[in-house]
């Protein structure tokens, strides 16, 4: 499941926004993912990236943001519980 709130932390509030790209590390063939971002903040992510590399707490290598798809707030009537059936 991914998180539906980016993952940005400014002075101690998370961000409310909903995550438009999943932030992820790119190594030879495998992808690492190390969060989830909004337009907002791609760039805070990617200097917390490269600072979390220097360290050597996540693989160097390169970033990638890929869009998650819009969810058209068409396609939302009321809440998700609507959706559940018992039958
Ligand atoms: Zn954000």
């Amino acid at each position: 499941m991914l998180p539906d709130k980016c993952s940005v932390m400014e002075e101690k509030k998370q961000c409310v926004n909903p995550p438009e790209f999943i932030v992820s590390i790119v190594v030879d063939k495998d992808e690492y993912m190390v969060g989830v971002t909004c337009d907002k903040h791609k760039h805070v992510v990617s200097g917390k990236v490269h600072i979390l590399q220097n360290e050597g707490k996540i693989p160097s290598g390169k970033i990638s943001f890929s869009q998650l798809k819009a969810v058209g707030t068409d396609c939302i009537h009321g809440n998700s519980d609507d959706f559940i059936q018992l039958d």
